[in-house]
């Protein structure tokens, strides 16, 4: 692409369905090996998984109730909407496969659902899974495999006890899409000891890999986590970025990002009351019309510090 701008999520969309599709997002109980003990205890220290779900989204209700819900609030607007079923909330390929082939074909059985996303980590997905999700592809419905990669830093990835490395993420990742599976990474901005130019390594190491999607969003400090901790007590140092000098690290990141891959977001928002910092006052839109500006200002082009 050599155009100003950056290739987003809805022109990924719409390589895939002529009409609109929207996410729902579930929770299906599912837990996380690094909370349970299986990989490690207490988690990503910046992780309070109570951000992760809008309301309609609670795991005591089935696969099919939370889409059923999530398809009657969009439907209203638009009749013709199709979804795909967003597993979201913890580590959405951590269980016995056939309990997830369950929970996968229940989401596929909900009328307007046509295709799965699923967040995970990179260290919790077996070849039988993804030989499954190959055969799922080949039947032609949209399956999309989000891995939290974090950052390419193995130091930092150690420091907030995400229990996996790089190395790992970009094997997950590669043994995802040579099955003909599409592929997102989920980026985080500021992490403890990390600064505008960890993200600009991340996005070139992002480059190199079969991805379909990224998401970037800004560290946030959320109340109760271990990293709110940490930082209170002077532990581990937390950049402080102001609006304007993280839509700097966002332009930079487009620029270092392979425009092969499409970026589906920049910012996240945890609900205020959990939110310690960045307290920003913006809404993700607001965000995003500060970005789309400093895009057309700086004539920004996704890709074109790659060649440097
Ligand atoms: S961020 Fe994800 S991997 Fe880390 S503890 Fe929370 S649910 Fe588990």
């Amino acid at each position: 692409m050599s155009t100003v701008g950056y290739r987003d999520f809805g022109a990924f969309l719409r390589e895939h369905f002529t009409g609109k599709v929207q996410k729902i997002s579930i929770n299906a109980g599912f837990t996380c090996p690094n909370r349970d003990g299986k990989l490690g205890t207490g988690g990503c220290t910046y992780c309070n998984n109570q951000t992760f779900n809008p309301e309609y989204c609670n795991p005591g209700k089935s696969v099919t109730e939370q889409l059923a819900e999530g398809r009657r609030f969009f439907a209203r607007k638009y009749p013709e909407m199709k979804y795909l079923a967003y597993f979201q909330a913890y580590t959405n390929t951590y269980g016995e496969m056939s309990g997830l082939r369950r929970l996968y074909e229940e989401a596929l059985a909900t009328p307007d659902v046509v295709g799965l996303i699923i967040g995970t980590r990179p260290d919790c997905v077996s070849g039988e899974l993804l030989d499954y999700l190959a055969w799922l592809r080949g039947r032609g419905i949209f399956v999309l495999v989000e891995y939290g990669v974090e950052t390419s830093r193995n130091d930092t990835l150690q420091l907030v006890n995400r229990g996996h490395t790089w190395e790992q993420s970009a094997d997950a990742i590669v043994r995802t899409a040579v099955r003909g599976i599409m592929t997102g990474a989920h980026i985080i901005a500021g992490l403890p000891g990390e600064g505008a130019a960890d993200v600009v390594q991340t996005a070139r190491q992002l480059s190199q890999l079969p991805l379909s999607t990224v998401k970037l969003h800004q560290l946030q400090i959320i109340r109760g986590t271990r990293l709110a901790r940490q930082v209170a007590a002077g532990e581990v140092a937390v950049v402080q970025w102001s609006v304007g000098e993280y839509i700097s690290v966002c332009l930079d990141f487009i620029r270092n990002l392979s425009p092969s891959i499409a970026i589906e977001r920049f910012t996240s928002q945890s609900p205020d009351g959990l939110l310690i910092s960045p307290r920003w006052g913006l809404k993700n839109y607001q965000f995003t019309n500060l970005l789309q500006q400093a895009i057309a200002r700086e004539r920004v082009v996704q890709g074109e510090a790659l060649a440097t």
